[in-house]
């Protein structure tokens, strides 16, 4: 059936289009553009750091600004093809993006996964999800809830209020303008008292809206909130 299906629709690189061997893959060429984290890493925040592996170290800006969350990974840098194909899941209607995303995010997010975890997304605002139809981070974590065997509630948390973007403010008015504007549904309020969360969003830049996210869970009674992003905002990347 596989091999039948592939006479008429070829595999086709994840980013390029161009053709490859199996379904789901990256050619040679964007393999190559696309910025995987690998190596020692951010405990907090998973940018790349320089050194020996299986050490726990802490980037700059973790230990400047004190994360709310126990641990965090990502997957890929936030530049060259790891931005695009964030994006691209992000704006371009490229839902077929986020299975091979989130296996690229649960072997990043392997180290830090711990049975019993509740997986959740970062949730939009209901309008924001209206206009883009669906919810990047919300498939993101329906599939890395899948592969790593643990449950996944994807209304855990809800956006009280509509914050405009982040985009184009510095750190402390990203921080401002996502302050109490996430907060736990009140259905899931028995789930998430004791509960260790692990919370998926698609990029993380200065960490604002998983801090307010991560407060959310701890506010309602969680005992250890991790994060897991697909792509990270790095210095100098
Ligand atoms: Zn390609
Ligand atoms: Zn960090």
């Amino acid at each position: 059936m596989q091999a039948a299906l592939h006479l008429v629709y070829p595999p086709q690189c994840l980013s390029c289009g161009g053709l490859v061997d199996s379904d789901f893959a990256l050619c040679p060429d964007c393999w190559r553009d696309t910025p995987f984290i690998t190596g020692l890493v951010c405990d907090s925040c998973g940018t790349p750091l320089p050194g020996e592996d299986n050490a726990v170290v802490h980037c700059d800006d973790c230990l400047t600004l004190a994360r709310p969350w126990a641990q965090g990974r990502a997957a890929l840098l936030y530049r060259d093809r790891g931005r695009d194909l964030t994006l691209s899941l992000k704006h371009g209607d490229r839902t077929d993006l986020a299975p091979p995303a989130a296996r690229w995010l649960h072997r990043a997010a392997q180290p830090i996964l711990r049975p019993g975890m509740i997986v959740a997304p970062v949730p939009l605002h209901w309008l924001r999800l209206f206009r883009r139809r669906y919810n990047q981070s919300a498939l993101l974590s329906a599939a890395l809830a899948r592969l790593s065997g643990l449950p996944h509630i994807p209304d855990l948390l809800i956006r009280s209020r509509r914050t405009p973007t982040q985009d184009g403010r510095d750190r402390d008015g990203r921080f401002r303008n996502v302050t109490g504007a996430i907060r736990a549904h009140p259905r899931h309020a028995p789930r998430l008292h004791g509960a260790e969360i692990l919370l998926i969003d698609d990029v993380m830049t200065s960490g604002a809206t998983l801090a307010a996210a991560t407060e959310a869970c701890l506010a309602a009674g969680a005992t250890r909130v991790s994060v897991a992003v697909l792509a990270r905002v790095a210095k100098d990347a």
